[in-house]
């Protein structure tokens, strides 16, 4: 995501663990902290997902 406007701080990122979709052809993923699976499967094509570490704006 850009900034267009320089009077808005920019949103602090940082790395999250996640879980990210093990087929090639999906994009999806889904934060760690917002699953309530410890093995999740992927909402978009239903396949297993695996843990990385992705930079994201923090929240709190
Ligand atoms: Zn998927």
């Amino acid at each position: 995501m850009a900034y267009f406007n320089n009077k808005k701080e920019p949103v602090p990122e940082v790395e999250t663990m996640i879980w990210s979709c093990t087929n090639d052809s999906c994009p999806g993923w889904m934060r760690e902290s917002f699953s309530f699976e410890s093995e999740p499967s992927c909402p978009l094509c239903h396949s297993e997902m695996k843990k990385e570490e992705k930079v994201l704006p923090k929240i709190d």
